[in-house]
């Protein structure tokens, strides 16, 4: 995984964001951020072979089954961009306030190259999600129903 297109926007003399390494594991951490920018939107990134896969999600996540939200990925971020919050100075890249507005665990359930499942621990989102690419950068974030409880009856 590579931090260039990430490091090619951004001038870290004068943005507070950081800079950013790739590290080694697989981490099983999570992150949205409102990023009140000229468009506010909310960023959703998973930790995943050392770096943050990221998606920009203009409605948010949903938090209901039967809700699709589009998420346009977007380049990959360094794994300490986690916790940022702060400030992006006008004329920068992203300029305008990230907030945290949640972050947790997540198990991952299905990676496929057009699908992702996964099971997300956060305090504002929890339960079963998947990730689905539609076309170029566009994809669909949703939250799965959960299965219905098999149960076994005498007849
Ligand atoms: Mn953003």
């Amino acid at each position: 995984m590579s931090l260039e297109e990430y490091k090619a926007k951004r001038d870290f003399g004068k943005t507070p964001e950081p800079a950013g390494k790739t590290v080694g594991g697989e981490g099983a951490r999570f992150v949205v951020q409102r990023h009140q920018a000229s468009h506010l939107h909310f960023d959703f990134r998973l930790e995943v072979d050392g770096v943050l896969k990221s998606w920009a999600v203009p409605k948010g996540p949903p938090l209901d089954p039967g809700i699709r939200r589009l998420a346009v990925q977007v380049e990959d971020h360094p794994v300490d961009y986690i916790d940022f919050a702060g400030e992006i100075p006008e004329g920068e890249y992203g300029a305008g306030t990230v907030e945290i507005w949640d972050r947790g665990t997540y198990e991952l359930q299905k990676r496929e190259s057009d699908r992702f499942e996964f099971s997300l621990r956060g305090d504002r989102l929890s339960g079963d999600y998947a990730l689905v690419h539609t076309r170029d950068k566009n994809w669909i974030l949703l939250k799965r129903s959960p299965k219905p409880q098999v149960t076994w009856r005498k007849s």
